[in-house]
C-alpha cells in the first residue's frame, strides 16, 4: 500500500469479498442476520456472470418445484416485475438496490482486494484497491467470505486449493480421466442476438477468425439463433487467471468469426437475415480454476446419492456438465451431461477452508472435485450457498465463534434459520412455532387452514401443501387466551417450476416477463386486540415477495389474512401464515427516493449561485448541446 495515495480502514464483523450472485446474497444474508458487513467487488455492477457485464443466464436444479427459493427467488421476483423487458441495465440496479439498501451492509464497488493481513491461520484484514476513487481500503474483520470465483484469498493467506482434474484413481470417481491434469473449463464471451423488422447486413472486421464451413463449428449452432452461446469457450488448457487476458484477445477474434459464419454462410442465414448482433460481451466469464478445500470434498459420488448429509445446508440439481478443456478447438461435443439426482444436498463442511480458521468459501469456489463443480457451479445454487454461508457468518457472529465450531454443534441452528429465510433444504421440514400448534385456524372459504402447519413450503414431492381459496377469502389465527405475537410470517406461491431468467437473445415476438400468474397481488392482515377489536396491521397491493415478514409486536386474540388478487391466477395460494412469539429478520423495503427539489434546497444557497466569469456573453455562447 503506497502511503502517499488516500487510505480508509472499516472494520466490521463479516467481510465478503466478490459481488457475484454468490457473494451478493452471502452479504446480504448476513446483514439481515444482524452482522456489521461490507461486501468488496472489483466491477462496477453486481451479479458476476449473470450482470450485464458477462450475462449468463442463473439456472439451478432440474424439474417440478426444485426452484431455489431465498433471497435469490426475491431478487428474480422483483426484477420480473421491474423488468419485462427484460433489460440488462434494469437487472443491474435491482442487484445494487440490495446491495446498496440493506442495513447494515456496506459495499464498496470498483474495488479489488489484492492482499491481506494474517495473525497465525486467521486472517484478521483484507486490503482492497479502488479504482474510481483512488483510495486503499483496509477491511478488519472478524469472518471473511471468499465469493471471488478465483478464489483470491487463498494464494494470499496460503489456504489449500485444488486446480484442474483429480485421477480415477485418487477419487474413485466414475467420469474422473484416469490421469490428473491442471485442465479445467475454459472462458466464454458471450454474443447476444436481437432480432428487427428489416434484413441486416454484417461486415466482420479483417481479423475476426474465419470459419469455414459447419465442420468447424460441430455441435455448437443449434438451431441457427444462437440462444446462448455459452459453447464460445477457450481456455481450459491454459491457466484461466493468470492467461484470462491472451484468452480474451482469441475470444474476441473467435466470436466475430462465429457471427461472420452464422450470418453470412451457416446453415441457418436465411433464417437470420433481420437478426442483428445486439452486443458482444467485454469481459470473459470464467467457470473454473482455484477450489478451497475444506473439512469434506464434495465428490460424485456425493452427488449421485443424493447427498443425505447431516449438515446439508443448500442442494444442487444440474446435470454434471463436464465442458472438455479443448472447448471449441475441440471436434466433439462442448460438452457431455452425466445425470446428477435433483436434488442432492450440499454440506456445510465444504464451504470453509480447512486450514483458514475465519475462511468461508461460496460460489465455484467450494470444496468440491473437478466432477461434482461440473454440477455445483450453476448459479442458482450457488446463490442458496451464499446464502448458506452468510447466515452461517452471522450466526458465528452472534455466538462468538468460527465455522468449524458450526459444524460442531449448531448446524441444527443454522438449518432452522435457512428455512426461516425460506430456503428449502431437501429431506426437512421445517417446525412450527409453539404459537401455531396452539392457534385454532380457520378459513372462510377454500380449502381447509391445516394444511399451513404442515412445515412444507413447496410442492417437491408432488403432494399439495398450499392452502388455496378464492379472491375474498380470509384465513384466520385464533387462540383461547390473547398471546404476544412478535412476527407473522407469509409465503405465497411464485411458481417453483418457472426458470425466472433473463433473457439470452431478443426477438420480435418474445413475451414480456412477468411476476408469475399464482402469486398473491394484494393482501390484508389484520389483528384482533384483546378487547375484540380488529385492527389493520398492513395492506399491500402489487406484491412481488413470496416471503413476507411483518412485525406484530402486540397481544392478540386473533389474526386474518384476506388475499385480495393474485397476478393471473384463480385461487390465492398460501404456503404459510405463521404467527411467532420470536423475532425473525423482517422483510426490508428501501425509502421512498426524496423528492428533489428538497434535496436541492437543503444545498448551500452559495454553490447555486449565477455563474460569474465577468463575461457578457455569460450564457449566450453558440453551443447548443451541453457536453
Ligand atoms: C460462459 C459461461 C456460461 C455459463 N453458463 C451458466 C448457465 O447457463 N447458468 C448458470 O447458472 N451458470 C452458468 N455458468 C456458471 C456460473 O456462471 C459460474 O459458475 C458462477 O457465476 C460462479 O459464481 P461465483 O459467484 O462463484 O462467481 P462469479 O459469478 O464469477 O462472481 C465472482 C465475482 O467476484 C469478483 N471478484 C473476483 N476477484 C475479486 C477481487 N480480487 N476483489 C473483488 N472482487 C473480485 C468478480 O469480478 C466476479 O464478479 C456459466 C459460466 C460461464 C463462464
Amino acid at each position: 500500500m503506497n502511503p502517499q495515495l488516500h487510505s480508509e480502514k472499516h472494520e466490521v464483523d463479516v467481510c465478503v469479498v466478490g459481488g457475484g450472485m454468490t457473494g451478493l446474497i452471502a452479504a446480504v444474508a448476513a446483514a439481515r442476520r444482524g452482522a456489521k458487513v461490507m461486501l468488496i467487488h472489483d466491477r462496477p455492477v453486481l451479479g458476476g456472470n449473470a450482470s450485464s457485464e458477462v450475462r449468463m443466464w442463473i439456472c439451478g436444479a432440474h424439474g417440478h418445484h426444485r426452484k431455489e427459493t431465498g433471497i435469490l427467488e426475491e431478487i428474480q421476483l422483483l426484477n420480473l416485475a421491474r423488468n419485462p423487458q427484460g433489460n440488462y441495465s434494469v437487472w443491474d440496479t435491482v442487484l445494487f438496490e440490495f446491495a446498496k439498501m440493506t442495513p447494515g451492509l456496506t459495499t464498496l464497488l470498483n474495488c479489488s482486494c489484492n492482499d491481506l493481513v494474517m495473525d497465525g491461520n486467521r486472517i484478521t484484514a483484507v486490503n482492497a484497491w479502488q479504482l474510481t476513487t483512488q483510495t486503499w481500503h483496509t477491511v478488519e474483520a472478524g469472518l471473511f467470505v471468499d465469493s471471488s470465483g478465483d478464489s483470491i484469498l487463498a494464494p494470499l493467506s496460503g489456504a489449500e486449493v485444488r486446480w484442474g482434474r483429480e485421477s480415477r484413481e485418487e477419487t474413485g470417481e466414475p467420469i474422473a480421466p484416469l490421469k490428473a491434469d491442471l485442465k479445467t473449463m475454459g472462458n466464454t464471451i458471450l454474443l447476444q442476438l436481437e432480432e428487427t423488422a428489416e434484413p441486416q447486413a454484417f461486415t466482420p472486421p479483417e481479423w475476426a477468425y474465419y470459419f469455414d464451413d459447419e465442420s468447424n463449428l460441430p455441435s455448437r449452432v443449434g438451431n441457427g439463433f444462437g440462444h446462448n452461446f455459452w459453447w464460445l469457450e477457450i481456455g481450459g488448457l491454459q491457466n484461466t487467471i493468470q492467461d484470462s487476458e491472451k484468452i480474451y484477445d482469441e475470444l474476441v477474434k473467435t466470436a466475430w468469426g462465429v457471427w461472420d459464419f452464422m450470418k453470412n454462410r451457416g446453415a441457418h442465414k436465411e433464417k437470420l437475415k433481420n437478426w442483428r448482433l445486439r452486443r458482444l460481451g467485454s469481459l470473459p466469464g470464467k467457470r473454473e480454476n482455484r477450489r478451497y478445500v475444506g473439512p469434506h470434498v464434495l465428490t460424485q459420488m456425493d452427488l449421485e446419492a443424493g447427498g443425505e448429509f447431516g449438515d446439508v445446508v443448500g442442494y444442487g440439481g444440474w446435470s454434471m456438465d463436464d465442458h472438455h478443456p479443448a472447448g471449441l478447438y475441440y471436434p466433439g461435443k462442448a460438452t457431455i451431461f452425466h445425470p446428477a439426482p435433483s436434488p442432492y444436498g450440499i454440506p456445510f463442511r465444504s464451504l470453509y477452508s480447512k486450514d483458514i480458521t475465519n475462511l468461508f468459501c461460496a460460489g465455484r469456489n467450494i470444496s468440491a472435485t473437478h466432477a461434482a463443480l461440473s454440477s455445483t457451479r450453476v448459479m442458482a445454487t450457488c446463490s442458496i450457498l451464499g446464502q448458506a454461508v452468510g447466515t452461517a457468518a452471522a450466526l458465528c457472529v452472534e455466538a462468538g465463534c468460527l465455522p468449524a465450531d458450526v459444524s460442531e454443534g449448531k448446524i441444527s441452528t443454522l438449518q432452522a434459520r435457512l428455512m426461516e429465510d425460506d430456503c428449502w433444504l431437501p429431506g426437512h421440514v421445517r417446525e412450527s412455532s409453539p404459537l401455531m400448534r396452539a392457534a385454532r385456524l380457520r378459513a372462510s372459504a377454500g380449502d381447509a387452514p391445516e394444511v399451513l402447519l404442515d412445515g412444507h413450503e413447496r410442492e417437491a414431492d408432488e403432494e399439495v401443501h398450499a392452502w388455496s381459496g378464492p379472491a375474498g377469502a380470509s384465513v384466520e389465527l385464533r387462540w383461547d387466551a390473547p398471546k404476544e405475537v412478535e412476527c407473522l410470517r407469509l409465503v405465497f406461491d411464485s411458481d417453483l417450476s418457472d426458470d425466472k431468467r433473463m433473457p439470452c437473445r431478443y426477438g420480435l415476438d418474445d413475451e414480456p416477463m412477468r411476476v408469475p400468474e399464482s402469486m398473491v397481488r394484494a393482501f390484508t392482515v389484520e389483528v384482533q386486540t384483546a378487547d375484540g377489536q380488529w385492527i389493520e396491521l398492513r395492506r399491500v397491493e402489487g406484491n412481488v415477495r413470496r416471503l413476507w415478514v411483518l412485525p406484530v409486536g402486540k397481544v392478540v386474540a386473533g389474526i386474518r389474512w384476506t388475499g385480495h388478487s393474485s397476478w393471473g391466477a384463480n385461487d390465492l395460494r398460501l404456503y404459510s401464515l405463521e404467527a411467532s412469539a420470536t423475532p425473525m429478520p423482517l422483510t426490508q423495503t428501501p425509502e421512498s427516493g426524496r423528492r428533489w427539489a428538497e434535496l436541492v434546497a437543503e444545498l448551500p444557497p452559495e454553490d447555486l449561485a449565477e455563474p460569474d466569469h465577468g463575461l457578457e456573453s455569460e450564457g449566450k455562447g453558440t453551443s447548443r448541446v451541453g457536453a
